[in-house]
């Protein structure tokens, strides 16, 4: 199967052309070379996919759960094998440095090491004599055909925090990989292929939105995951729900970190550069908007300029660079648009990165690091998600102003603080309205094991991915109380 030209689907254990007219570019963002179509199917490939996932499901869920996990155990094993080409290729489509492609391929493999758990996981619990001679048990049982509907930033390891767990469960699991970025999954897909994997218990099908509404409207789906934008986010979580699915749906953020002056301010720079450049600020954990307190104003403000200002942009896959590009031409302007907006609401450029070019490759979506400050709350600038290197630097009195700036925002996936002082940061966690907090952590990305939280606008739904609430979203709770009075039993 050649990873370039018009990708093929994955239905039943088979590699399929899909049946689309119309075909997505695939674009390495640092060179604009198309390095694959993307096919834009719909109902139909979506019909085939789902018919293969519900005719495997009652094979897959008789299979007992320790021989399940041994697929996992052995995809595992193949990733670290294919590590670094699997890096490779998530650099190539997406354009983040290959030190970040790495940890992404690190923290996807993280995921199937926890789905391992599942016999242990999955168990259910039990009491006996809830009545004299009555005992009462709850199993835990898989739902059947789930599908995951994932962004283009993270190209494997967003596929990851469901799959591992939904199949190890019992389901069968269909994916819609982001049309921007189906390269990697394609090459994954081919190693889930050698671990023989059952036909139709992973499938993958290619599209935009009719594909995403096929898969809304089926009425064999049983659950949807989904991480993107909050607009599509709301969308989805809405149809899904309508259509009587289980759904869980990750949004968009506008993640703040607040900066005290009595942290450690070299370690606090070097972090909140990391966290806010890192893969181009095309993370959902990017720090967005530093709120500095007091005098961190004025040393934090310097630190963080000179520490941005010294980052190297490039080509992901070359040595030494350590920020790629935007994901597409489009995202750049509408970036740059934001930055505009931000200094015509009287924001003052610190730095700015707006019409970097890269040397030998002047085709690239390059942008570098952008710094503005005096961002006034309430701004569009300091309120939208802008996905890209931009930080945001905005004032505050006091812890309390610092909690409130934040509070107002729509968002709550992340917030983090800065500080040596025990009692502000316990305050912090206490009062911040995000799902994941860090302390003196820029980007505070729960390990597999804990659910990927996120709250407000940033998260639709009850059970988050990963860890604990993997498993309860992809299993059905089953009540069984029993009475088997001694007189029924034969005498031996
Ligand atoms: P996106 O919402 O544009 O696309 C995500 C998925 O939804 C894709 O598979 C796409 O095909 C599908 N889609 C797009 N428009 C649709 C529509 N109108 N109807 C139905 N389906 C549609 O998101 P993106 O640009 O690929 O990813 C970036 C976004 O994802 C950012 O907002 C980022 O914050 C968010 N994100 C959130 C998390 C999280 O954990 N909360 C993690 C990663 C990314």
């Amino acid at each position: 199967m050649p990873i370039n030209g018009q990708l093929p689907d994955y239905i039943n254990g088979q590699w399929r052309h899909s049946g689309a007219t119309e075909f997505l570019d695939v674009c390495n963002p640092a060179t604009a070379e198309v390095i694959a179509q993307t096919p834009l199917g719909g109902l139909a490939e979506v019909n085939a996919t789902v018919e293969a996932a519900a005719a495997a499901y009652p094979e897959w869920r008789r299979t007992p759960p320790q021989d399940r996990i041994q697929y996992l155990f052995k995809l595992k094993q193949l990733f670290e094998t294919h590590f670094e080409e699997l890096a490779q290729l998530i650099t190539i489509e997406n354009g983040k440095t290959l030190v970040e492609s790495r940890a992404e391929v690190r923290r996807c493999i993280e995921n199937i090491e926890v789905a391992c758990g599942i016999p242990t996981m999955m168990q259910g619990y039990n009491l006996e004599d809830v009545a004299r001679g009555i005992d009462e048990i709850m199993i835990r049982q898989p739902l059947g055909v789930v599908a995951a509907i994932t962004p283009f930033n993270f190209p494997m390891m967003v596929p990851f925090w469901f799959l591992p767990y939904a199949i190890a469960c019992g389901n069968t699991f269909i994916l819609k990989p982001s049309e921007r970025v189906p390269v990697t999954m394609q090459r994954v897909t081919e190693l889930i292929e050698q671990t023989g994997l059952p036909a139709g218990v992973f499938n993958m099908v290619n599209g935009g939105k009719p594909a995403v509404d096929a898969l809304l409207d089926h009425p064999n789906v049983r659950a949807i995951s989904f991480v993107g934008s909050t607009p599509v986010a709301k969308y989805i979580y809405a149809r899904g729900s309508a259509n009587g699915k289980r759904v869980q749906c990750q949004g968009g953020a506008k993640n703040h970190v607040v900066v005290l002056p009595d942290a450690d301010m070299e370690m606090t720079t070097q972090i909140v550069s990391d966290s806010a450049f890192g893969c181009a600020g095309q993370r959902c954990l990017a720090v967005s908007v530093a709120v500095t307190v007091g005098e961190a104003k004025q040393t934090f403000r310097d630190a963080i300029a000179n520490a941005a200002a010294s980052l190297k942009v490039g080509y992901g896959l070359e040595d030494g660079v350590q920020m790629g590009p935007v994901i597409t031409r489009e995202s750049k302007t509408r970036i740059e648009g934001l930055i505009a907006k931000g200094t015509s609401a009287g924001a003052t450029v610190l730095l700015d990165g707006r019409g970097a070019k890269v040397a030998n490759h002047e085709a690239g979506n390059f942008l570098k690091p952008t710094i503005l400050d005096n961002v006034t709350p309430s701004t569009e600038i300091a309120d939208t998600e802008i996905f890209g290197p931009v930080l945001s630097l905005v004032h505050a009195n006091d812890v309390d102003e610092a909690i409130e700036i934040l509070a107002r925002s729509q968002y709550g996936n992340a917030a983090s603080i800065f500080t040596s002082n025990g009692a502000a940061a316990r305050k912090f966690r206490y009062e911040a309205p995000a799902g994941n907090i860090g302390v003196n952590i820029g980007v505070a990305a729960p390990m597999a094991y804990f659910p990927f939280s996120g709250w407000k606008d940033s998260f639709m739904g009850v059970l988050h991915g990963q860890g604990r609430d993997a498993i309860e979203f992809y299993t059905d709770k089953k009540v069984v109380v029993e009475r088997w009075p001694k007189e029924w039993s034969r005498k031996f």
